[in-house]
């Protein structure tokens, strides 16, 4: 197993949101609205966390770089503090299965354990199984929004892809199988490219 920090902007950014500081007012009705929070205020938040003591073994980011000036940035923060080069891991679902998943995702209120309507333990009765919490959606996650989510895919982050493909970092997994065939493959990647942790 990896001993590395999961850093997720989403989870970041609805950190912020959840606090109501000043970063998350002005981020939640961008995030509301399925459009891309700006480069300057993503960047500090990753620039500072990969900057923490736990990360100076590596670190999965998971939601970035989402933008080309997010990838260049973080070439470049990547080279200052030496870690090797990054691994980029494109996961591959189909349109309508992407937006089943993703509307049908649920949170518990209280732990944060993600569930899917589509995929509830038999007898759940609509509580978190670790805690007991409510499961709540994202307000991101309605269907209308997702929409626009995967538009500002399309735009700002398919165009990554091809980066990545171009400096030789990118890892392509089939994320329409089953969760742990995914994570199967995942660790595999993992396993490949990791030389004692120093690959973020
Ligand atoms: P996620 O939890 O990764 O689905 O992200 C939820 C929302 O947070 C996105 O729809 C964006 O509004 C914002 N967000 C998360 N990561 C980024 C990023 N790297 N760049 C810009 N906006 C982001």
């Amino acid at each position: 197993m990896y001993h590395v920090p999961h850093l997720s902007t989403g989870d970041l950014l609805r950190d912020h949101v959840n606090h109501g500081t000043e970063l998350g007012l002005k981020a939640k009705p961008i995030m509301d609205r399925g459009e891309l929070v700006p480069d300057d205020i993503v960047l500090g938040i990753v620039e500072e966390r990969i900057g923490r003591p736990d990360c100076a073994k590596g670190f999965l980011l998971d939601g970035f770089p989402r933008t080309m000036p997010q990838a260049q940035r973080l070439d470049e923060i990547l080279r200052k503090r030496h870690f090797r080069k990054p691994v980029a891991v494109n996961f591959r679902v189909d349109h309508d299965v992407l937006v089943r998943r993703v509307a049908g995702r649920r949170v518990c209120s209280v732990g944060g354990e993600i569930y899917n309507v589509h995929d509830l333990p038999n007898g759940q009765d609509g509580r978190c199984l670790v805690d007991g919490g409510t499961l709540v959606q994202r307000s991101d996650d309605r269907a209308e929004v997702v929409l626009d989510r995967l538009a500002a895919f399309e735009r700002q982050t398919r165009p990554l892809i091809e980066y990545y493909r171009s400096t030789g970092d990118l890892e392509e997994v089939d994320g329409s199988a089953s969760v742990e065939e995914v994570g199967k493959k995942l660790l595999e990647i993992l396993a490949e490219h990791s030389v004692d942790g120093h690959r973020a």
